[in-house]
């Protein structure tokens, strides 16, 4: 079992547009892919965690997600970064039709996609990191008894202001962006 690297993905890797339904939107936060090559090299895979209820709310079919995944994980590799997993949820609990309209255990901060990323790569999830831009993505963290960094691009600067004390001593570390969160994480693991 080894530590891995959860990443959100609209707001974190790349820059948030609500609801991304076209791939012209598709646009890497300026050194995401500098940070995921620092966390390759360092041994960590890296994991994609995504909300997509733009599928339950109708706005785009499941199969769109895959292209986007297919699309990032090229302009990745372009620069030399590359993702293990790719774990999306399209339902809401309120939003669209059956199936998509449900009450699952993926849409974070359920835990779900965490724990299938985890069985399937075979990860401690105990020593694992979590980053995102909400506050699904840190609830996700802590429910899943991973380590939490918030990222502020996205919607990060508006998560930040809405924390609570006791929340915002949960979080090892406010970046402010993918490459700074990246560069924490491959610094505390070298110490
Ligand atoms: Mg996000
Ligand atoms: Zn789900």
């Amino acid at each position: 079992m080894r530590p891995a690297v959860f990443l959100d993905r609209d707001g974190t890797i790349n820059q948030e547009v609500e609801y991304l339904d076209n791939l012209g939107d598709l646009k890497l936060i300026k050194g995401s892919a500098q940070g995921i090559g620092m966390l390759n090299r360092a041994g960590f895979p890296v994991i994609v965690i995504t909300n997509q209820s733009g599928v339950a709310r109708g706005f785009f079919p499941e199969e769109f997600v895959n292209h986007v995944h297919a699309a990032l994980s090229r302009m990745l590799r372009q620069e030399g970064a590359r993702v293990e997993g790719w774990y999306f949820c399209p339902h809401h609990p309120e939003a669209g039709n059956p199936p998509y309209r449900r009450l699952c255990s993926c849409r974070k901060p359920g835990t779900a996609m965490v724990k299938k990323a985890a069985g399937d790569l075979d990860i401690d999830l105990g020593m694992s990191w979590l980053v995102g831009d909400s506050f699904s993505d840190l609830q996700t963290a802590w429910n899943a008894g991973m380590k939490s960094i918030l990222v502020l691009t996205g919607h990060g600067r508006r998560t930040v202001a809405s924390l609570g004390l006791r929340d915002r001593e949960r979080i090892e570390y406010v970046a402010q962006d993918l490459l700074d969160a990246c560069k924490w994480i491959t610094g505390v693991s070298e110490r």
